[in-house]
């Protein structure tokens, strides 16, 4: 039987949901309840609160994804139980598979890696929304930082294609103001510029927004990186001001 303890050297990657505890598994909080170190991005450690107070906590800043996981290993090889906290699910744009790589390239045999769910973005935002994702529907990242640009085109054209509703994640940055831009301007060129689209703002955290507007709108929208859209497929309506793709019951 597989040991679901979180034992002493070994680590836990948790997916620690949109922010605020309620929206955390019992798991995951019973994996930080239990960790000696906490290790994660200086924001999501923040966003934790008094609950982890007194936990050691070991964060370096964004972009150095690759040093806090070898940190998570190091600290793990001291025989310390780690925990390593991601924002929503830590295996959707999260540490998960890094943490698996790093093991690999670590030749770190003797550390246990056990992944925790959390709730992403794309189920938070689409429950605070109404319900855009009640049909299949593909998750695409427009942060072009990991990924070459010509590949999201090619994906965005190929969700637009399958008529999948779409759940857009890292719409935007300081840098890459434009992207959602150029990623419904694609969109546009076979879907209808009324489709009905959303997007939310600060998922379970404090100041959470939503709004719901066509594809044509949501090209011209101002959204951040706190922020996950929502594209319909051909049949999502706005139904009570919420976006809803209907799953074909017949009334
Ligand atoms: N692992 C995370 C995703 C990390 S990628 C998850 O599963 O949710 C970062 C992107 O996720 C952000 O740019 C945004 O598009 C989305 N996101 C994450 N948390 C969010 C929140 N609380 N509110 C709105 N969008 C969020």
């Amino acid at each position: 039987m597989m040991d679901m303890e979180n034992k002493t050297g070994n680590i836990a990657v948790v997916g620690m949901g949109p922010g605020r505890e309620s929206m955390m598994t019992d798991e995951a909080l019973q994996a930080l309840d239990s960790a000696d170190v906490i290790v994660g991005y200086t924001v999501y450690l923040d966003l934790l609160g008094e609950r982890f107070a007194g936990k050691e906590f070991l964060s370096t800043p964004m972009k150095q994804e690759t040093e806090r996981c070898r940190l998570a290993f190091e600290e793990a090889a001291k025989g310390k139980s780690v925990a390593m906290v991601c924002s929503g699910d830590a295996g959707i744009y999260g540490m998960a598979s890094l943490m698996f790589e790093m093991k690999e390239e670590l030749g770190a045999d003797g550390t246990g890696i056990r992944v925790i769910p959390g709730i992403t973005a794309a189920s938070s935002g689409a429950a605070a929304l109404g319900a855009p994702l009640n049909h299949d529907f593909c998750v695409i990242s427009l942060s072009d930082l990991l990924t070459p640009w010509e590949l999201i085109e090619k994906r965005l054209r190929a969700a637009a294609a399958g008529d999948f509703a779409i759940a857009i994640y890292n719409p935007s940055s300081k840098k890459r103001h434009d992207y959602l831009q150029k990623a419904c301007d694609i969109l546009l060129e076979t879907a209808e510029p009324e489709r009905a689209c959303g997007y939310v703002r600060s998922i379970g955290r404090d100041g959470e927004e939503y709004h719901t507007c066509t594809l044509r709108e949501l090209r011209d929208a101002e959204v951040d990186m706190f922020t996950t859209v929502f594209v319909g497929n051909s049949q999502s309506r706005i139904i009570d001001g919420r976006l809803v793709t209907p799953r074909g019951y017949k009334l």
